[in-house]
């Protein structure tokens, strides 16, 4: 097949980092598979912010998969809970934040490994990083290459070595500044994506739970405005 460009799956939320992962994976070179696994109670908004930032990148496909992980809760974004808001740093930095949604990550993760191995691609893309959500226990290095030792004993194409599974996260070390700092490089409309907790029905931001403090603080520091609107 040469000439024809590779294929990712990328795991598009419709936020800020997975925005920038899914433009790393372009300037790499690969066709885009965009997956955005619509998951709990902000469904409408996350799922237009996906669909533009997929329309954004000239995806080759982007499949919408719903998984209703309000039937198990847990969490604040999938049960009534309410969402921390005006935290300080300290808090936002100690313990596994009550925004966790229990193993998240493991499950959009292998649904992107399903549909890659039926592509017949081989790289996953996620935006996950370790350095502002240091909580989160799947956004560690470890997990992740537990994940793609895993992928490759899992699947029909890993045991037949007709190729090696990667799990790429270009975001993992980086803190959000430098996150944005890329993105912008790389093109992304930050206006595009949307990344807080508790959006209004018209989908406006919050500007108050740890997401939006944790954007609105790396855009000040670049000396940026963030371009999303907020209440
Ligand atoms: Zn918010």
């Amino acid at each position: 097949m040469a000439g024809e460009a590779k294929k990712a799956v990328v795991l598009l939320s419709g936020g800020l980092d997975s925005a920038t992962a899914a433009a790393e994976a372009k300037a790499a070179g690969f066709d885009i598979y965009a997956l955005t696994i619509l998951y709990g109670q902000r469904h409408l908004v996350e799922r237009e912010a996906a669909r533009q930032v997929a329309d954004a990148l000239g995806v080759a496909r982007h499949v919408e998969q719903t998984i209703d992980l309000r039937a198990f809760g847990g969490s604040a974004l999938t049960d009534e809970i309410a969402v921390p808001k005006d935290r300080s740093t300290d808090e936002l930095t100690s313990g596994i934040p009550i925004t966790y949604v229990p193993a998240r990550n493991t499950v959009f993760l292998s649904l992107a490994l399903a549909w890659a191995e039926a592509l017949g691609a081989f790289d996953l893309y996620v935006g996950v990083n370790c350095v502002d959500y240091s909580g989160y226990p799947d956004c560690r290095p470890e997990f992740l290459r537990a994940f793609e030792t895993m992928a490759n004993l899992a699947t029909r194409a890993g045991v037949e070595g007709t190729g090696r599974f990667i799990i790429h996260a270009p975001l993992l070390t980086l803190t959000k500044e430098q996150i944005i700092r890329r993105g912008l490089e790389l093109g992304v409309d930050y206006g595009l994506t949307h990344s807080c907790y508790d959006p209004t029905p018209e989908g406006l931001a919050c500007g108050h739970c740890d997401a939006c403090a944790i954007r609105l603080a790396a855009f000040a520091t670049l000396g940026r405005t963030d371009p999303v609107p907020y209440r």
